[in-house]
């Protein structure tokens, strides 16, 4: 079964994966840098126009990068570390 996640299958669903999109935006309330030092100015609330899953406010360095999206937790199913 382990093989199936490389089919053609995996590839169809990475072009069309579900993004969260912002519904609301604001500029930054603080100073947030990502892992390169990259500093974050623009914050987005993310929600998933599929599922309708808030995940809530996430920062950003540019309007490309927001309207781009973050890939929907739910949606593709990610799988948490703990
Ligand atoms: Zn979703």
């Amino acid at each position: 079964m382990q093989l199936e996640l490389l089919d053609t299958d995996t590839q169809k669903n990475a072009n069309k994966r579900r993004v969260m999109k912002p519904v609301d935006i604001w500029p930054a309330d603080v100073f947030v840098y990502d892992d390169d030092g990259t500093e974050l100015p623009e914050m987005g609330e993310m929600e998933c126009p599929e599922c309708g899953h808030n995940d809530g406010w996430w920062y950003f360095k540019d309007m490309n990068e927001m309207q781009a999206g973050i890939p929907c937790p739910k949606c593709n199913q990610v799988e948490v570390c703990s």
